[in-house]
């Protein structure tokens, strides 16, 4: 069954184009990711999807319910975890969680167990004022408030957004413990090692969904043959990289080159090495990778989306 279903989803905020015809659908238990860089739109779409925000066109709904004339029913099933930070900062951890519940009429007894392992790790600062927790703490407060109501839909728009990387990690552990416990998921996250942790994505490219399926169909179904090098001087290589006359797309991943190659190898890599030698670059370790997600998403942006999404 599908929790949510969108259809030809547009949103503009005067001249910009924040979400353009998107459509897709969750199904009931599943951890759906919407993937994408600062300003692909996915605030948009959340700030939609949970009944705060009006789409211009387009339809949207939760449970079967319209987004536009049954939000309050909506409102009750769900919980959102919005991006900026949601809690009374000058109210206490657990004077946080009772607002919460009282203004869900929900109890906090009753609903422990869904959000007690969370809780355990914020006990020791229950009388601290929320808005002296670190990072990642804040975003565990934020998660038990959005739980409190035992909603059967979750919504975190990049939860883990500066976070550091221990509770990050930590944060994902959570997040699948309460997909286990029947709720749907739907998260953000601009970090795309952590698309592979949901059970589908959606890559989000100025508005448009440009790719959504699997992690590993995505990967899976990478065009290209991903070779990876390291030099010292990645500005200069990426400059000269711009005239090597080869068929492929490049860029910097850390301190290494990836080059994706449209052709096979064969014929690519010594063509690839002998520009590299003419022009006195020094390089190592260079060898053919498996793509992640991260390559995937250039690619097909560099291709300019893909019709078989
Ligand atoms: P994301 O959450 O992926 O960073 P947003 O949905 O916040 O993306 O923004 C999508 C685009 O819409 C961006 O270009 C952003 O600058 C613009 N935008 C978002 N909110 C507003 C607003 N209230 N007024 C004008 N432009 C906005
Ligand atoms: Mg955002």
């Amino acid at each position: 069954m599908s929790v949510i279903r969108v259809e030809n989803l547009s949103k503009s905020y005067g001249k910009v184009k924040a979400l353009r015809q998107v459509g897709f659908e969750v199904a009931e238990g599943e951890i759906f990711g919407v993937v994408g860089p600062d300003g692909a739109g996915k605030s948009t779409l959340f700030n939609i999807l949970t009944t705060l925000l009006l789409p211009d066109t387009g339809n949207a709904y939760v449970f079967d319910k319209d987004i536009r004339k049954d939000y309050l029913e909506i409102r009750k099933h769900i919980g959102y975890l919005p991006g900026t930070f949601s809690l009374y900062p000058d109210l206490t951890v657990e004077e946080n969680l009772i607002f919460f519940a009282t203004m869900y009429q929900s109890s906090i007894r009753d609903n422990m167990v869904l959000i007690k392992p969370i809780w355990k790790q914020l006990l020791p600062f229950k009388k601290r004022f929320a808005g002296k927790l670190s990072g990642g703490m804040k975003q565990k407060l934020a998660l038990c408030c959005a739980l409190i109501h035992k909603p059967s839909l979750l919504f975190l728009d990049e939860p883990t957004t500066g976070v550091d990387p221990v509770s990050r990690k930590e944060f994902w552990e959570i997040l699948r413990s309460i997909k286990n416990q029947g709720i749907t998921v739907v998260v953000s996250t601009p970090y795309m090692d952590e698309a592979t942790l949901c059970d589908r994505i959606a890559l989000l490219q100025e508005g448009a969904f440009i790719k959504m399926d699997s992690p590993a169909n995505i990967i899976n179904g990478f065009q290209g043959n991903l070779v990876t090098l390291q030099t010292e001087d990645i500005f200069s290589l990426l400059n000269l990289m711009q005239h090597c006359g080869l068929n492929c797309t490049f860029y910097p991943y850390g301190e290494h080159l990836h080059v994706i190659f449209y052709d096979s190898l064969e014929t690519a890599l010594p063509k690839f090495e002998v520009f590299l030698q003419e022009n006195n670059v020094t390089y190592q370790d260079i060898r053919q990778i498996d793509p992640n997600i991260e390559d995937c998403f250039i690619s097909i942006v560099e291709k300019g989306g893909d019709a078989s999404r």
